[in-house]
């Protein structure tokens, strides 16, 4: 699986695009959804994922299913899923947002507003809760393996290196 980072947006938002053959899947279209279209372009899009409902996640969501007729992944289909070309677990990861989730992919996972580079994101806002944020990451924490962090927000990362240098693992 290769993976692209689009920044969309005023406020940075990274979009993915995950590319397995001639299919792909995007997270969090965010915003600047000609950016995102000439991104997947020539590829079968299999789904949308959204980590949250925040509108620098969603902005060009409505676009993107205007032009295409395909599933969209959230907190409301939590689990294991599969689609054609792609294998993951949706993983429920409150705090940040009541509907924060993480896609867990065999080596990546997708984090959302939920963990960054060295930090995690705000609990202040409307569906905001520390309690919540606290025992997502007990979850997070628990995962042995060395994962690629891909966050709403700033650069990759690692789960290992999170684990040393970020004050809230
Ligand atoms: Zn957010």
């Amino acid at each position: 699986m290769k993976v692209e980072r689009l920044v969309v947006g005023l406020l940075e938002t990274n979009c993915y695009v995950l590319y397995q053959n001639e299919s792909c899947l995007v997270v969090d279209p965010g915003d600047d959804y000609r950016k995102i279209a000439k991104a997947i372009e020539g590829y079968e899009l299999e789904g949308i994922l959204v980590t949250h409902y925040h509108f620098d996640h969603v902005g060009a969501l409505s676009d993107l299913l205007k032009h295409h007729c395909t599933t969209v992944f959230n907190f409301k289909t939590l689990g294991k899923q599969k689609t054609k070309s792609f294998s993951f677990e949706v993983v429920l990861n409150k705090g940040h947002k009541e509907d924060s989730v993480s896609f867990v992919f065999e080596n990546d996972i997708f984090t959302g507003d939920f963990v960054f580079n060295e930090g995690i994101g705000r609990t202040d806002l409307p569906g905001g809760c520390d309690k919540e944020m606290q025992k997502s990451l007990d979850k997070l924490k628990v995962l042995t393996k060395n994962y690629n962090i891909y966050p709403g927000h700033g650069p990759t990362t690692t789960l290992d290196y999170e684990k040393q240098n970020n004050p809230y693992l």
